[in-house]
């Protein structure tokens, strides 16, 4: 259905473990698919009363519900349980019998017993019978139009979360869901799959893309310790995301890696919040820890003097609320627009007290500006000459950008050109 395989899929009972959440676009509607990870039977996998947890949750989420039973098998009674306490939901039920390609599925008439209608005969492994489904998904939940389309206003967040191995980023991922629906244990190779993980907070909408690329270790050293996960791993979520939470291991410190991190994620022109986890390891230990921890933190990347730093423990949940309220701000920051007169006003008073410095003979006058784009702001500077600022000028414009109209977390850019000639008769000289 997502025309992907990124669900494992194996003949092995039980290997798809997770709660798969992944978005369906078909004839220009979508929705969001949610595969259980199998929700009834003995088990002897461990993880198993976790996985049946993630389903009931997965039911209650659902607008409309597909129960899936094996063709080949038949009717068993097991179906018949699962069949009631679906219906118990009350949510609508689609019955799909799978693999009604194989010549020993010759029990689909025993289904119908279970009073769902229609029943779709399906192959998920060679596609018949899928699009059909497909079909009548799309016409019970009502057409949603695909997310290119949805308005700006309410757009989607999307977060990447970037970080080394072990510093907690599924951990965070379990902590804001406040539902297991990533598995996080210390089994190598737990979480296996590539999800985008969608929050609400506050009405307001969130992704967590490219999870799978979180757990991806750069390559694995000759000890066979992971090491931490590359910049150009990093890149690809980073280039996916609006804003991006860069993990530091709080009992570790940010290390070069990380700082080459929030180098991309600032050329990118994304939003960045410093999360600085498993705080719960240090704190104890003297209590200006957080104001040195942040000096050497801001020391190692003074270019992102603009992000805001949060001290979080993702295992017992400290503050690990004001992860996605920042999210939102920064957010909310990278797509501002600051009105042309209070922009011009800004300029007055700029002009008035720290003019440009003039590298020539003429001065050097900026006229007025205009933001020419969001996300990332960027603003053009208009100058009586054709001119370039010094760097520690431009510097200095971004500063009081920010300390007039806030960008908390965004990076912004500026260009200066030279105003545009007149139609006024030329000057003689
Ligand atoms: P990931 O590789 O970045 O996704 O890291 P995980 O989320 O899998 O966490 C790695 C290990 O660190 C696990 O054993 C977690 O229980 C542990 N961990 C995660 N967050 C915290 C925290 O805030 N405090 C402590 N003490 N341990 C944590």
């Amino acid at each position: 259905m997502t025309g992907s395989r990124r669900a494992i899929v194996a003949p092995v009972a039980g290997t798809t473990r997770d709660s798969l959440a992944r978005p369906v676009v078909w004839q220009g509607s979508s929705f969001e698919l949610f595969d259980t990870g199998g929700l009834y039977g003995a088990s002897q996998d461990p993880l198993h009363a976790l996985v049946v947890e993630q389903g009931r949750r997965a039911i209650t989420d659902a607008d409309l519900l597909v129960m899936l039973v094996d063709g080949r098998e038949g009717l068993v009674s097991g179906d018949e349980r699962i069949a009631r306490e679906l219906r118990e939901s009350g949510r609508p039920i689609l019955l799909a019998i799978n693999k009604t390609d194989d010549k020993r599925a010759q029990n689909s008439m025993d289904f119908y017993r279970l009073g769902f209608e229609p029943v779709f005969e399906v192959s998920a492994e060679h596609g018949h019978g899928v699009a059909e489904l497909l079909d009548e998904i799309v016409k019970r939940i009502g057409a949603e139009p695909p997310h290119e389309l949805a308005a700006e206003a309410n757009r989607e967040v999307r977060v990447a979360i970037v970080g080394r191995p072990n510093v907690g980023k599924s951990s965070l991922v379990n902590r804001l869901l406040r539902a297991q629906r990533v598995l996080v244990s210390d089994m190598p190779g737990t979480t296996r799959d590539a999800i985008d993980v969608p929050l609400t907070w506050h009405r307001r909408r969130f992704r967590i893309v490219d999870t799978a690329g979180m757990r991806r270790p750069g390559r694995v050293a000759s000890g066979g310790k992971v090491e931490m996960v590359s910049v150009s791993l990093a890149k690809e979520a980073i280039a996916d995301a609006d804003v991006v939470l860069l993990m530091i291991d709080a009992s570790e410190g940010p290390a070069d890696q990380d700082a080459a991190i929030g180098g991309e994620v600032d050329r990118a022109g994304r939003g960045i919040v410093i999360v600085v986890n498993k705080w719960d390891l240090v704190k104890a230990r003297d209590t200006n820890v957080a104001k040195g921890f942040d000096d050497e933190l801001r020391r190692k990347m003074r270019f992102l003097d603009y992000a805001p730093i949060l001290h979080i423990s993702a295992l017992t949940g400290e503050r690990a609320s004001k992860v996605l309220e920042t999210i939102d701000k920064v957010a909310a920051a990278r797509a501002a627009r600051v009105p042309t007169p209070a922009l011009n006003k800004f300029v007055e008073s700029i002009t008035a007290t720290n003019p440009p410095v003039s590298p020539g003979s003429r001065h050097v006058r900026i006229l007025y500006a205009a933001q020419i784009g969001t996300a990332p702001p960027s603003f053009v500077f208009f100058t009586n000459v054709a001119t370039t600022f010094h760097f520690s000028y431009e510097r200095f414009l971004v500063n009081q950008l920010r300390e007039k109209f806030g960008f908390v977390g965004s990076p912004i850019r500026i260009q200066v050109r030279r105003r545009k000639a007149r139609n006024a008769p030329r000057q003689k000289n």
